[in-house]
């Protein structure tokens, strides 16, 4: 099957009319293809070489219709840093439709109805950073939309600078928001509250349709999803940046991708968006920050679900299966697979070490995977040693009571602790190349975003840490 040869669906807009905008994509000038996903393709039945398809950088560009497709933009409202903005809605995202449960949409294909003051475009730099980003995070494990293609083009978008406007080709099995429940409930449509449950139960939760309680308990589904990635990003140091409830997807996945970032040393106070002043969406707020959005969304469904109900599941859910998680995977990444009372205590001891020894916090779990009991190799990765050394000597006890030998736990912790994780300095310097039309770095970022457990020895230079002076740095939200 080729990508041109697709046939789309188009059930959204099946949905009442004020639940989306007629729009067609406005082309850029003089489009090229930037790097296309092939692993991505498969998840739409396309075994053909997508770069190889003669229409991908048309379809990309909304010039080449895929038959079946019918374009639009969604609706929702969200709360920004706190507040509430009443219609905010895809600006410059436009749906193709759909095809093997994958929501195919353009970021970056110009004015929709909700433009508000925007262009509908989005910038070179931000769609690269985007569509490494998708992949690397499902390189990763962790759940999330995905990237198919990217283009470039010669179309000025106006920035702080000039620079050019480009279009990634994204896929998600939804693009239903939290928002998008608070449209509804705020101007009081609960019939479209519910019309758009029913459609999020078939498309996102259908082994809940026509049960009873299906609301209830796609309600109690979408925390337990939130609380799954949300301990996902946390054990892997990634930073969102822009958590308002038009980002949070309704089945929980990772979307949006802003000014994120992962951490370059452990630090939790860590914020990466330079517009957050307030820290709001700082690393360590993450987990709090996905409770208030999911009080806000049982507020939305408050005309479907019981609203004592939906907190009274949202209580006893969200904190047990986040820390379930988010401690199951931390053990792996320690490569502690028995249980011990006291590790919570060696854990909680890990973390204030890392936070107190300046080190960074992907390099410092990939050397502790091959750790023999030679402190050295990690000692001399921090700035302040003595904190980890104690460490150390604790870790080195508990040790012991692992029946793996040390080659066995080498090979599981490197199974979990990523060689590769796209670092802001480095995706920058694919950028500036990219801006300069060299789109190599690009293809090789790909390569380890894809598989980031593995060696990679001729890519290692991609793995190398921040200079001092990029690292943990803000990023500015202009995209
Ligand atoms: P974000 O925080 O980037 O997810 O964006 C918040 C809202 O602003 C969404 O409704 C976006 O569609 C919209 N938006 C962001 N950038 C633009 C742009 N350049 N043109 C139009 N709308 C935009
Ligand atoms: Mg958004």
């Amino acid at each position: 099957m080729k990508l041109s040869q697709l046939k789309l669906t188009t059930p959204y807009r099946e949905l009442d009319s004020i639940f989306f905008d007629e729009v067609e994509p406005t082309p850029l000038k003089n489009p090229f293809l930037i790097s296309a996903s092939k692993d991505a393709a498969k998840l739409l039945g396309v075994d053909e070489d997508i770069t190889k398809d003669e229409n991908l950088v048309d379809i990309v560009n909304g010039t080449y219709k895929l038959e079946g497709s019918d374009t639009f933009a969604m609706c929702y409202a969200g709360h920004q840093f706190g507040h509430f903005v009443y219609r905010l809605g895809d600006g410059r995202a436009i749906n193709l439709g759909k095809v093997n449960g994958q929501n195919l949409q353009l970021k970056g294909s110009g004015l929709t109805l909700y433009s508000r003051m925007g262009d509908g475009r989005a910038v070179l730099r931000s769609s690269i950073r985007e569509y490494l980003m998708s992949e690397a995070m499902h390189g990763l494990g962790i759940s999330t939309s995905r990237a198919l293609a990217l283009i470039g083009s010669e179309t000025d978008v106006a920035r702080q600078e000039r620079e050019k406007g480009a279009i990634v080709l994204r896929l998600s099995p939804t693009w239903v928001r939290f928002g998008t429940f608070e449209y509804f409930n705020f101007r009081g449509d609960h019939d479209k509250v519910q019309k758009l449950a029913d459609y999020v139960i078939d498309e996102s939760f259908p082994h809940l349709k026509d049960e009873e309680g299906m609301y209830v308990k796609m309600y109690e589904e979408i925390v337990k999803n939130t609380a799954t990635t949300i301990a996902s990003w946390q054990s892997v140091g990634f930073n969102h940046g822009v958590m308002n409830t038009d980002n949070m997807s309704i089945d929980g996945r990772t979307i949006d991708y802003g000014p994120f970032a992962f951490l370059d040393d452990y630090e939790s106070g860590y914020v990466c968006n330079h517009t957050d002043v307030d820290g709001r969406y700082s690393f360590k707020n993450q987990p709090g920050i996905a409770h208030w959005n999911l009080q806000k969304l049982a507020v939305a469904l408050s005309s479907i679900v019981n609203h004592d109900r939906a907190l009274k599941i949202l209580e006893e859910t969200f904190g047990s299966t986040y820390e379930k998680e988010y401690l199951s995977i931390m053990y792996k990444k320690m490569g502690i697979y028995e249980r011990d009372e006291k590790d919570i205590e060696l854990f909680k001891w890990m973390l204030g070490s890392l936070e107190s020894a300046t080190i960074d916090y992907t390099l410092f779990f990939r050397t502790l995977s091959h750790y023999d009991g030679d402190k050295k190799s990690i000692l001399e990765m921090a700035v302040f040693q003595t904190p980890l050394s104690e460490w150390l000597d604790a870790y080195d006890e508990r040790l012991k009571k692992e029946s793996f030998s040390d080659k066995e736990r080498h090979i599981q912790m490197l199974s979990v602790n990523p060689k590769y994780i796209l670092k802001n300095h480095i995706l920058q310097e694919a950028i500036e190349k990219a801006q300069e039309h060299d789109f190599t770095m690009i293809e090789e970022l790909l390569v380890v975003a894809l598989a980031p457990f593995d060696e990679h020895k001729e890519l290692e230079r991609l793995c190398k840490l921040a200079p001092i002076e990029s690292k943990n740095i803000k990023l500015s939200c202009s995209s």
